[in-house]
């Protein structure tokens, strides 16, 4: 029988484990269909791992394992991919904002043949307007970049065992996964729903913690910063040549004015541009150092124990 996993990315999501599991399980009672509930605790301080092994003794489709330290959601996501072991594999927040109820249709979709099901939010939610200000210039961007339409886009997806082994196998350390799926390409489709709210807990992202995670996955996917550096540096020549050949002129009709002001204003913006670009150069330099240094992606401490024989330390599937 085809069975179903469930990547649960975990932080701090104590009061939010065994709820995730009831409203889990009983949506797979009702289809009938094997599952496997794989919580990943991204290094949680307020006892989540303890909760996620109390309620695997319970219910022996839970899984789940404990990173060394805080990981991020993206390291998470790609350690449930790489270790759950369904024909299919669900992502969805642990905080029920991604409603557990599409999942009937979301696997519907699925076994009529679409290896990638995307789930779009339908709105988003309660954000604040600054925030969805942010979120639309930066989708913006990605859709622009990834030719796709990526504004209304989540974590919360559906994807085939073909696609997760294509993304657990990717070798960069720096993922976005939200867009990966999309890069993967695959025969996909969309499903629409509405962001919960948060029951227990608060976001776990900070204004900027988003603002890095916007830098690290605009850069991420493409080297247009790069070359608006390298028609920024043509523009500033040009515009030197015609100022040139302008004072040259000037100079032999003498008829030179005393510029100061443009002098030190002229400095001010080429200066301004240098050090921007650099900036922008080096942060693809300090990419090249993060991809080139060859660290794991996540480090597992301590997994639940009908995981593979509870490895612990070096991992190996
Ligand atoms: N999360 C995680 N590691 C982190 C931050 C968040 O695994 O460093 C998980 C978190 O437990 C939740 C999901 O990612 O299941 C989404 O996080 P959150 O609800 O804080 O984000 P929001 O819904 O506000 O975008
Ligand atoms: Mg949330």
């Amino acid at each position: 029988m085809e069975s179903i996993s469930v990547i649960l990315p975990s932080y701090n999501e104590k009061e939010n484990i065994a709820k995730s599991e009831a409203a889990l399980r009983k949506v797979f009672e009702t289809m009938g269909m094997d599952y496997e509930l794989f919580y990943v605790s991204d290094g949680s301080k307020d006892g989540t791992f303890e909760e996620i092994k109390r309620v695997a003794k319970e219910n022996s489709n839970v899984k789940g394992v404990e990173f060394s330290r805080n990981f991020g959601k993206e390291a998470a996501i790609f350690a449930g991919l790489s270790l759950a072991s369904g024909d299919a594999v669900i992502v969805m927040d642990c905080d029920l904002q991604h409603p557990p109820e599409l999942i009937p249709q979301m696997v519907a979709l699925w076994q009529e043949g679409y290896e990638v099901v995307e789930g779009v939010k339908s709105d988003r939610g309660t954000e604040s307007i600054f925030h969805r200000f942010f979120a639309n210039s930066f989708y913006g961007i990605m859709s622009k970049l990834m030719h796709m339409d990526m504004r209304a886009s989540s974590d919360y997806k559906l994807l085939d065992r073909k696609v997760v082994n294509i993304l657990a196998g990717l070798q960069e350390r720096n993922t976005f996964f939200r867009a990966l799926s999309f890069w993967a390409g695959f025969k996909s489709t969309k499903i629409e729903y509405e962001v919960q709210d948060r029951e227990f807990g608060e976001s776990k992202w900070s204004f900027r913690s988003l603002v890095r995670y916007a830098i690290s996955n605009v850069t991420g996917f493409s080297t247009a910063p790069l070359h608006i550096v390298t028609v920024g540096g043509m523009v500033s020549i040009l515009f030197s040549i015609v100022l040139g050949i302008q004072t040259l002129i000037r100079y032999i009709m003498r008829d030179s004015v005393e510029g100061f002001t443009t002098v030190i204003l002229l400095i001010l913006l080429i200066g301004g541009m240098i050090m921007l670009s650099l900036g922008i150069i080096g942060h693809y330099i300090a990419r090249i150092y993060e991809e080139v240094k060859g660290r794991p992606r996540f480090i597992i401490r301590s997994s639940t124990e009908n995981l593979y024989g509870n490895i612990t330390g070096e991992w190996k599937k």
